[in-house]
């Protein structure tokens, strides 16, 4: 349920309200949209509605339902994501003004490949660094990643090269070791309903990249960033990465209309990966720049200084030239957007 209260309300009246709430036992999240105080909670019982309503300073009680907290009825101002900024790295906003741009390899392999990697996205225009040291596999026999051995040569490709570092966290007992290395924390397609995972991740406060489960729904992807925005941290970054069709000629998807109903249904950023839609290196820089005209806030993206030779994923990984093509095919790439704001 959503109480909208007036703009003239008090802290006192507001004080009301949550004691209300939490008398019944729910937890209340506040915010503000439409420069008024919003609070939600997860009760949608009648008498709730009844008793709230003639509260002063109350204006309106809304039952929405399904989502809450990510929607834009909660907060109306896009929330701006914050990454790093810890010292050894820059602090990047995604959900700003510019596009932010993330790159890197599918996994991490070596230390070698993967400096050379992040010092060439880096000069290109990437503002933070990704590759996987636990990888989702289809096959148990294929390549897992390099573990822990992963994380540590990401660390130091962060402090070789400023970029805060993404990572996908494939089990929650991973999580503390992740959260050592890395900055921004991927949930993964596969994952995307994993909600003690989604729980966890939550939890450690630290910013989650959330993808868009291969055949989840709009609404699905929304009610799984509730899973982390109710654990009270509000930084979450959605990714559509495609989603799984009749159509054979590309990996997955890409499902461009979700940037822009994403965008009007909830206030946090949205970012796309066009590599793992595309499935194929040749439909990368398209995919790329129809997301960033539909209105993402940044592209994550998969890019190996010896494409053909990578370990996972190798149809579809840029090389450092392609990924400068990219970079520059997009006009006013760093400071600007191509269409929306
Ligand atoms: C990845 O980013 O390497 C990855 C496995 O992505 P997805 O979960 O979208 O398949
Ligand atoms: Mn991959």
């Amino acid at each position: 349920m959503l109480i909208l209260m007036r703009g003239d309300a008090t802290t006192k009246q507001t004080g009301r309200v949550l004691t209300l709430i939490e008398d019944a036992g729910w937890t209340p999240f506040v915010s503000r949209a439409l420069g008024r105080r919003v609070i939600a909670f997860a009760g949608e019982d009648s008498g709730m509605v009844q008793a709230a309503s003639v509260l002063p300073g109350v204006e309106s009680v809304q039952s929405l339902g399904g989502a809450k907290l990510s929607t834009r009825a909660f907060r109306s101002e896009d929330t701006v994501v914050r990454i790093g900024g810890r010292g050894d790295c820059e602090a990047v906003e995604v959900g700003g003004e510019s596009c932010v741009v993330m790159a890197g390899p599918c996994s991490v392999e070596s230390r070698e490949l993967l400096i050379r990697c992040a010092e060439g996205v880096r000069d290109a225009g990437a503002r933070a660094l990704r590759g996987g040291a636990f990888k989702p596999r289809t096959s148990p026999h294929s390549f897992q990643g390099l573990g822990v051995r992963g994380l540590e040569i990401l660390a130091e490709a962060r402090r070789i090269t400023r970029l805060p570092i993404v990572t996908e966290v494939l089990r929650i007992e991973d999580l503390p070791v992740i959260v050592e290395h890395a900055d921004l924390l991927q949930i993964g397609t596969r994952n995307m309903q994993n909600f003690p995972l989604l729980r966890a991740a939550g939890e450690t406060g630290r910013p989650v990249l959330l993808k868009r489960g291969m055949m989840a729904t709009i609404d699905e992807l929304l009610m799984a960033a509730e899973y982390i925005l109710a654990t009270g941290n509000d930084a979450v970054i959605l990714c559509e990465r495609g989603i799984r069709t009749f159509e054979p000629s590309t990996r997955s998807t890409l499902d461009v209309a979700a940037v822009p109903v994403l965008k009007s249904r909830s206030h946090l950023p949205v970012i796309v990966d066009p590599s793992h839609a595309a499935g194929r290196r040749d439909l990368v820089i398209p995919l790329a720049l129809a997301g960033v005209a539909a209105g993402a806030d940044g592209l994550l993206v998969e890019v190996h200084p010896e494409p053909k030779a990578a370990l996972t994923d190798a149809e579809q990984a840029l090389s450092l030239a392609d990924f400068q093509r990219l970079m520059q095919a997009v006009p006013g790439f760093q400071s600007s957007r191509a269409y929306g704001k």
